[in-house]
């Protein structure tokens, strides 16, 4: 089917979501209509609500109707993984659960429904689930214990282990909403797991400008130590300001070596990324208390035909608070305006 602009999908009902790609403006979009039935616990249930206002009398943190809450699981699908593994109901630390508003859905069984033609509208499959990161009514990482805090992440890290193994998908990410202004839906804390059978535009920009350069992601981190932008280290990982931030104290974290892949990277590095993860977060709550931010894993395709393993790539998590809009200029052009400079950012972060 030739490309055209104008052209759309009547995907039936059991066939959505379908993903639309637009080779003029190089954008692809996702049309899934079940997500508009989603809870929006957020705008009933404001963040800046005081927390303690829901705990009950007795003084436990668990929610009533709450699906996210130990207690409530019979409110969601059964989990994929769990910590501890062999925890009964009600008694786990955090699990992952299929999403029941998907972005992408399982379609191994009608995947010879794919057209040939790559701009023509086709079912958007893959992996799309919930990381649910407490089993109290959470809604910062700082209210997890350290230990527990990098269980969440060693059961990321199993996940997208499992999913690498399988034929059907070329690449994965965790990400995280977190308040209102990122788009978060779901006060209790959690995060999204999201496996694609293609890789996605800003991976495939990032390989691109990767194998443009020996090591890309070194001269990243010289540039950093050059500039003033190194925010924290713990362990082999840094913590840095981007040259070109989005927003006042945009930071990403990444291994000081090579290491294409998260899902197999050392429990010592698991160890560090939590450590990193609750310090930046910590130290952003304390220049803009109740701030909102998005993170998203950044590692390389699955090294399967046709992608080859990248071997000068560094998995790096992106913490980009959400202070001010997108708006206009940001939407035409693709850039960014922002109001601090990158070692001003990286030095008040240093210093919070
Ligand atoms: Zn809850
Ligand atoms: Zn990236």
């Amino acid at each position: 089917m030739p490309y055209s602009p104008l052209m759309t999908a009547q995907p039936s009902a059991s066939r959505d979501p379908y993903l639309h790609q637009d080779v003029l403006a190089a954008r692809t979009v996702f049309i899934a209509a079940k997500r508009a039935d989603r809870p929006l616990d957020l705008e009933r249930d404001p963040l800046d609500k005081p927390f303690v206002s829901r705990q009950n009398a007795a003084g436990d943190r668990r929610r009533a109707g709450c699906p996210f809450c130990a207690g409530n699981e019979s409110l969601t699908p059964p989990d994929v993984l769990r910590v501890p593994a062999h925890s009964s109901v009600g008694d786990w630390h955090a699990r992952i659960i299929p999403n029941r508003f998907p972005i992408v859905e399982d379609f191994s069984a009608l995947l010879t429904d794919r057209s040939l033609d790559a701009s023509a509208p086709r079912l958007a499959h893959g992996v799309h689930e919930v990381v649910i990161e407490s089993a109290t009514h959470e809604h910062s990482i700082l209210a997890v214990e350290a230990t527990r805090w990098c269980d969440v992440w060693n059961l990321c890290q199993r996940r997208l282990a499992m999913l690498a193994e399988r034929s059907d998908l070329a690449w994965a990410t965790v990400f995280k909403n977190s308040g209102r202004d990122s788009g978060a839906s779901i006060e209790h804390l959690h995060s999204q797991l999201v496996a694609l059978d293609f890789v996605p535009p800003v991976i495939a920009a990032e390989l691109s400008a990767a194998q443009k350069t020996r090591q890309p992601f070194q001269d990243l981190l010289n540039h950093a130590r050059d500039t003033g932008c190194v925010v924290a280290e713990v362990g082999d990982l840094v913590a840095l300001v981007p040259p070109a931030p989005r927003q006042p104290f945009e930071n990403w974290i990444l291994p000081r070596e090579p290491e294409p892949y998260f899902h197999l990277t050392s429990p010592e590095r698991v160890r560090a990324l939590a450590t990193l993860t609750q310090l930046l977060v910590l130290k952003l709550e304390r220049l803009v208390p109740g701030a909102a931010y998005n993170w998203w894993l950044h590692q390389a395709p699955f090294a399967k035909p046709p992608h080859k393993p990248a071997g000068n790539w560094h998995w790096h998590l992106e913490i980009l608070p959400r202070l001010s809009d997108f708006a206009g200029f940001e939407l035409a052009t693709g850039c960014h305006v922002t109001t601090l400079s990158p070692r001003e950012s990286a030095r008040q972060l240093r210093e919070a």
